[in-house]
């Protein structure tokens, strides 16, 4: 299947990228990102703390929560405050991020980080750690609906699938819809990704199609609240229960085309699959070839059989 022709635009942290820009001067390089995500898509680096002006290395900072605000401040000195300077800085990229596609970040961090960021007092308290980084809360307000994931839970397989799926999805969605909204240009997209969602969670597949049923006339409402929901939907990791259930979906196209012994193997092939003897990769390319001999429009359309570029091996 042909993928989109421009490589989608990946904002991320310069220390997971190998930058040596950290407090102490050190990096965060991920694997993963620089060994294979580097090959299918363009990064967009970016270290928030010097580009505020700090140097390397640098006083650590942490999040304090002063009058029932947030504010990013020195961990030892609460009058030396940089969320000014921060908030100034990510306006100041706003241009280049509504370009982006998604976002890699670097965990822990009190700026970079998504989740469990420690949020101190304004006496240098620890109060919890469920605070997220000063600008990833920027990024979320301005992009809710962007594919961010950090670079820990990128060794996670479920949410490195779940993330790189939505980055591929939203890259597509911008460049099918997006660019040159119409209704016809929604169901195009919905028809391309009804058997990916359905693989993710049935009931948003469901309510993603009755979305673009009731499109005409307000393409622009509908197009915003598809994205939200297919983001939702793709974000939670799908199982080998709902993929087999979306393999059977596929299975049952083929009921009048092949002949006894192909079906048989198709049908071991799933189960195999089913029972954890196999990768997903098996009875998706055992589809696919049945599909250049047999071929359907609809199905072979169908983004689920390669959601993003193959080589990344994520289905291996
Ligand atoms: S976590 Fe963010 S702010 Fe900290 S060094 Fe990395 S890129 Fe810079």
């Amino acid at each position: 299947m042909a993928h989109t022709i421009n490589k989608p635009l990946v904002g991320i942290s310069s220390c997971v990228l190998g930058e040596k820009v950290r407090y102490d001067g050190g990096h965060k390089r991920s694997a993963f990102v620089t060994d294979s995500l580097a090959d299918f898509v363009r990064f967009v680096p970016a270290c928030p703390e010097m580009g505020i002006g700090m140097p390397v290395p640098r006083p650590t900072i942490h999040i304090r929560e002063i009058d029932e605000q947030q504010r990013l401040t020195d961990s030892r000195d609460a009058n030396l405050d940089h969320t000014d300077k921060m908030q100034a800085f990510f306006s100041a990229r706003l241009p280049q991020l509504s370009k982006l596609d998604g976002y890699v970040l670097a965990a822990k961090s009190p700026s970079c980080g998504m989740e469990r960021i420690k949020v101190y007092s304004d006496k240098g308290e620890l109060l919890h750690r469920k605070g997220q980084g000063l600008f990833v809360q920027l990024l979320k307000q301005q992009f809710p609906d962007l594919p961010m994931e950090e670079d820990g839970r990128l060794n996670d397989e479920g949410l490195r699938e779940s993330f790189i799926t939505r980055l591929f999805a939203y890259h597509d969605f911008r460049q099918q819809v997006t660019e040159q909204l119409s209704t016809g240009a929604l169901v195009g997209f919905h028809s391309q990704y009804k058997m990916l969602v359905m693989a993710y969670n049935p009931q948003a597949y469901q309510a993603l199609g009755r979305l673009v049923a009731g499109a005409k006339g307000q393409e622009e409402v509908t197009a915003r609240q598809y994205l939200t929901l297919m983001m939702h939907a793709l974000s939670k990791p799908t199982n080998r229960r709902k993929h087999t259930n979306v393999l059977m979906h596929f299975q049952g196209y083929f009921k009048k085309q092949l002949d006894k012994a192909d079906k048989q193997e198709l049908s071991e092939q799933i189960d195999k699959y089913r029972r954890g003897y196999l990768p997903l990769m098996a009875p998706v390319t055992l589809l696919r070839h049945h599909l250049k001999n047999h071929p359907n429009s609809y199905l072979q359309q169908q983004r689920y059989l390669q959601p993003y570029p193959e080589a990344l091996g994520l289905r291996g």
